[in-house]
Order: C-alpha cells, then sequence, then structure tokens
C-alpha cells in the first residue's frame, strides 16, 4: 500500500493559513488537490502527509509531526555566522545536496566556515562499483564547491554496509574531525528517522549524535589534547530529513529561496549518484534522437541539466515551502544550544539566599 493513501492529505489548506489551523483533522470537501482522509472524525491525526509532485522519491518525506514551537528561519544579512564553523556529515554524496543544500550554503553566505564530511565511498552508485568509488570521490569536490565549502573530506566506509563497521571507530574520527577544525555546528540525517531502509543513514546520524556530545569532553580521547587539538563545542545541530520513507519530527523550516540556484548546481555536480547530475542533458539527447525536444531544456547540455533539477527535483521543496508561504524550503529537528543552567541557578541564589 502506498504510504501516502494512508493518511491523507490533512495540511492543504491548514498549513497556509496558519499553523494552529494545520492540527484539525482535513476535511475532505476542503482538499484542495481533490484527495480526502479516510480517517474517522474521533481520530485527530499526529503526522501530517506533504503534497508531492510525483516527480522525484529522493525529496522530501511522506510525513512530518510538527513540533508546537516550530521556527521559520529567513535570511540574515550580512555576516552574523562569521567565526563560526559547520561540519556537514553525509552518508553518501547526494544526501547533504538533496536534503540540506539550500540551508547549508545559506548559512556559509552568512558567515560559516563550512566542510562537507561523506562517510561512504558510495561505490554502490556507479556503472560498476569501482567507477561508482571513483565517480563520487570527484563529485563530493563539486558538490562541495557548489555549497560553498572550504573542504570535503571522506571515509570511504563500504556503501550499504556501514554496520558491518564498529559505530565507536565511525564516531571517534568525527569527534576527531571535530576538535580539527573546531566545528560549532553540524548537518547530518537524523538519527531518529522512521522507517528509513538504508542502513547508512542511521548509522552516520547515530554517529554524529554521539560525536557532538563527546567532542567536548575532556575525559574523552585525551590523547588528541595531547597532540594539540582542543574540544569542540557543537551547540548547533540540524537533522535533516529522509525520503521517501521517512516520517520526521520537524521543529525548523527554512527559507531557502535565495539559495535555491545554489542547491539545484549542488545536486547538478552529483553526476554519479542521485536523481540529478546529468539527466537533464540525457533526457535532451533522447529526445534529439525522437526529432523532438522540451523547450524546458534549453538549447545545451550545461542548461537542460539546471533546468531538469531546478523544475522536477526541485518541486516538492517548492510544495512544502508553499505550505509555510515561502517559495522553497528545507526541513529539520534543529537543536540549539542548552540553556545555561549554573548561570540559572547562580541568578535564582543571587535573588533568593538570605543570611543565616
Ligand atoms: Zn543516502
Amino acid at each position: 500500500m502506498e504510504r501516502r493513501k494512508f493518511l491523507r492529505r490533512s495540511m492543504a489548506g491548514g498549513m497556509a493559513a496558519g499553523f494552529a489551523g494545520a492540527l484539525k483533522p482535513a476535511n475532505a470537501a476542503e482538499a484542495g488537490n481533490g484527495r480526502h482522509s479516510d480517517l474517522p472524525s474521533k481520530f485527530t491525526p499526529s503526522a501530517y502527509s506533504l503534497p508531492s509532485s510525483k516527480y522525484s522519491p529522493f525529496t522530501t518525506p511522506d510525513y512530518y509531526t510538527y513540533a508546537d514551537d516550530l521556527f521559520i528561519e529567513r535570511n540574515q544579512s550580512g555576516k552574523p555566522h562569521k567565526g563560526k564553523v559547520l561540519a556537514a556529515v553525509e552518508a553518501h554524496s547526494d544526501d547533504i545536496p538533496l536534503f540540506a543544500g539550500g540551508t547549508v550554503a545559506k548559512l556559509i553566505d552568512e558567515g560559516y566556515t563550512g566542510y562537507l564530511i561523506r562517510v561512504s565511498n558510495d561505490e554502490a552508485a556507479g556503472r560498476t562499483l569501482g567507477f561508482g568509488v571513483v565517480q563520487n570521490e570527484k563529485d563530493i569536490q563539486g558538490a562541495a564547491k557548489a555549497l560553498g565549502c572550504k573542504k570535503a573530506f571522506s571515509f570511504y566506509y563500504r556503501n550499504h554496509r556501514m554496520d558491518d563497521n564498529a559505530a565507536i571507530e565511525i564516531r571517534a574520527r568525527l569527534i576527531f574531525l571535530f576538535r580539527f577544525l573546531q566545528v560549532n555546528t553540524v548537518f547530518a540525517m537524523d538519527p531518529y528517522d522512521h522507517y528509513d531502509e538504508n542502513p547508512d543513514h542511521l548509522v552516520v546520524g547515530k554517529a554524529v549524535e554521539g560525536a557532538c556530545w563527546m567532542s567536548g569532553s575532556g575525559k574523552d580521547y585525551p590523547e588528541h589534547y595531547k597532540a594539540g587539538l582542543k574540544p569542540a563545542s557543537i551547540r548547533e545541530k540540524y537533522y535533516h530529513p529522509r525520503s521517501p520513507q521517512g516520517h520526521n519530527l520537524v521543529n525548523r523550516i527554512v527559507d531557502i529561496n535565495s539559495y535555491i540556484d545554489h542547491k539545484v548546481q549542488t545536486n547538478v555536480a552529483n553526476t554519479g549518484k542521485g536523481p540529478a547530475g546529468i539527466a537533464g542533458s540525457r533526457l535532451r539527447n533522447e529526445l534529439a534522437k525522437q526529432g523532438k525536444k522540451l523547450p524546458l531544456l534549453g538549447d545545451d547540455d550545461e542548461t537542460a541539466n539546471f533546468q531538469y533539477v531546478k523544475r522536477f527535483l526541485m518541486d516538492d521543496f517548492h510544495l512544502m515551502g508553499q505550505q509555510f508561504g515561502l517559495e522553497y524550503a528545507e526541513a529539520f529537528r534543529y537543536i540549539g544550544p542548552p540553556p545555561n543552567y549554573r548561570e540559572n541557578i547562580r541568578r535564582f541564589v543571587d535573588e533568593h539566599a538570605v543570611p543565616l
């Protein structure tokens, strides 16, 4: 059974009209696209299905559960993040470009220094296993450049076999890089991505989650400090969802309209993996052999690749953005800096302490 049919569209008018409205069960008569929910009225939906263009299975997930403190992150002027460092960690070369490329490009443009860290060797994406490794090794450099990253790293664990490796080793390698690069903010696949069929995603998500916490510890891997490294204080985490199997908790929507072309270019750079790369020029050449053309794809391969990705693969991000009154959007489970407990307790003590 197609999952989208299980819990039908319930957000069509709700999110655009205001967040509170989205919490009402779907009204069959109001569904803008003609679909309706079979959910009996005594139930309140707790997950929201997303409108889909049906152009790509690799863009937005099937369902989101929205937090009541959902925040829309918009463009900031100047370079408010100057001096900060982000690491965008991905199992595969197409993960960050597809799901978080617009937001990574946005934060780098707003002052962050960015690094792209790929954990697999992407051997499963290529004409042969060997070709896949080489092509994706090349592609990740192009993707990093399109995002504005300073450097790309690869760990080269075998594709789709990452659960065969010791989780503690992957985590330790991330801790080393987080300390070496002095990372403040990470992007990664949500480690609690429900229904994700790809084992690599969950392995990487969990490794990142642990590494974020342990990178700041003085007791974990103390030899790093003997070698001159310093603890990394990772205070912000952007966990992105997975499609098509995803069902994610979301508390942050990022307006990526100003960065949609960066995101497109980042995906075009992925020629070895994912639905983008040279798919546009391939379609253009296929049509030419039949004596046809699609005006959208223009008159050269470069235009065809760009327009194909923007029109077909970004459309689901457009549909999602529309729910929030935005042109294009990406969604995250964002975890920000923890409150300063010690300072809060000290303030309480200062206010309430009385003489003995
Ligand atoms: Zn992946």
